[in-house]
């Protein structure tokens, strides 16, 4: 007997036919003599639904006191999902039943809207399966030290399964989505993208960080600290197929890196066009510049990822950066008026209309040229590099947002990624 949680999201709960669906699912895993704790997202739209009513009252809530209000709306979908999904289990004639967050208790810090998960009691979970109960559990949601629901940001529910099964010392998380695992890139853009069987926990944290959509990036994170066995596994496959056939399928999220390891070079391309680029020209090269610029930005609490600082010339230098899409109105703004002045800088220029392309894989680590052979790939496509940053196991160029789709192509072909790459 084994202790599992299962993770449904959005799509996989979509409607009441699905959630069905999900409950026949769960009830096989049960009948197979294992411990199931079950959380579920909400039911697909629902929050997007929840945020948009409250943004037809409140356009630009920025007052912690709105955020509050926005969490305890944006946790409504999630507990219809539970309270629904324990319906449907009871109706397969199993005991079930369904927890919000604060009911663990799962209690995070205050951050609404993006809070972080502090520390799981799971007395009362421990309890229900001891008394033979499947529990389900609400996903993105918590609550914090005054009392007040939270919530984890967007694709929360997976970081809420992944902080249960820690908590739980659980054998396997299983995340099952609208995707059959973790792919080589997005198969939208190339169709001869991959399903990976298993991905190294750094490359996966690499590919969620970069613009994989597949996991929240936080879930990663404590999958590794907490060394939680993940798997990415598809809701779409018939839910009575085996039960060892579908424990194998999807995705591994593996920590030993020399076992079982695909050994490719580059394990998976990720893309991303929410950022935009920001260069600030003709600054006077001398210590604490990029200080000066860069820190105003950071004090607006606005994110910034790659950074370049040009070599000087006559004295001066030019500094680019990329921001997150969402900021970078603001973040021209306050460079314009506040720190262009202040650092006599020759001008500041945007441009919103890039995105940023990475390869990653561990196998960088022990083989030269992977990066040359990037470059060469994006020059004989005709496609100029504005930016590039590396990591000991990525590197990532910033190009303009239209050959974002040729880019990732070419790159795909380049190393050979729809080649299943034998194990080691
Ligand atoms: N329902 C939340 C969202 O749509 C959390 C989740 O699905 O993971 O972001
Ligand atoms: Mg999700």
């Amino acid at each position: 007997m084994a202790l599992i949680v299962h993770k449904y999201g959005g799509t996989s709960m979509g409607s009441t036919e699905r959630i069905r669906n999900v409950a026949l699912r769960v009830a096989k895993w049960v009948r197979a003599g294992h411990q199931l704790v079950v959380v579920p997202s909400a039911m697909s739209g629902e929050t997007n639904r929840l945020l948009g009513l409250a943004r037809e009252l409140a356009p630009t809530p920025t007052s912690a006191a709105a955020e509050r209000e926005l969490d305890a709306i944006a946790a409504t979908g999630e507990q219809v999902s539970v309270g629904l999904l324990a319906l449907a289990l009871q109706a397969q004639g199993l005991d079930a039943v369904s927890y919000a967050g604060w009911q663990v208790p799962i209690a995070t810090d205050s951050a609404f809207t993006k809070a972080r998960i502090e520390r799981i009691d799971d007395t009362r979970v421990r309890a229900d399966l001891a008394a033979g109960k499947v529990v389900i559990i609400t996903g993105f949601q918590g609550i914090d030290g005054q009392g007040n629901v939270t919530t984890l940001g967007r694709g929360g529910s997976d970081t809420s399964a992944v902080a249960v099964a820690a908590a739980m010392k659980a054998d396997e998380c299983l995340i099952y989505t609208d995707v059959d695992g973790v792919d080589t890139t997005d198969p939208r853009i190339v169709p001869e993208a991959r399903r990976l069987a298993s991905i190294s926990f750094e490359e996966m944290l690499e590919m969620a960080s970069l613009g994989s959509k597949v996991l929240q990036i936080r879930s990663v994170e404590f999958a590794g600290k907490y060394r939680v066995p993940l798997r990415v596994l598809s809701s779409f496959t018939p839910w009575d197929i085996a039960i060892d056939e579908e424990a194998r399928s999807g995705t591994l999220i593996t920590f030993e890196e020399d076992e079982k390891m695909e050994q490719a070079v580059v394990s998976g391309i990720a893309f991303n066009r929410d950022e935009a680029k920001i260069t600030v020209m003709g600054v006077p090269d001398r210590p604490g510049i990029a200080y000066q610029i860069l820190g105003p930005v950071a004090d607006a609490n606005i994110d910034i990822d790659m950074i370049i600082q040009n070599v000087s010339h006559d004295g001066k230098t030019d500094f680019s950066f990329t921001v997150h899409r969402n900021d970078y109105a603001k973040t021209l703004d306050l460079l314009k008026s506040k720190v262009a002045p202040a650092t006599n800088a020759a001008q500041v220029l945007g441009d919103p209309k890039i995105c940023k392309v990475s390869i990653v894989g561990i196998g960088m680590r022990s083989h030269v040229g992977v990066a040359s052979k990037m470059f060469r790939t994006l020059s004989e496509e005709g496609i100029n590099i504005q930016m590039i940053s590396t990591s000991e196991i990525k590197t990532s160029v910033v190009i303009d947002e239209k050959y974002m789709e040729l880019a990732v192509r070419a790159l795909h072909k380049a190393f050979e990624l729809e080649q299943p790459v034998p194990a080691a």
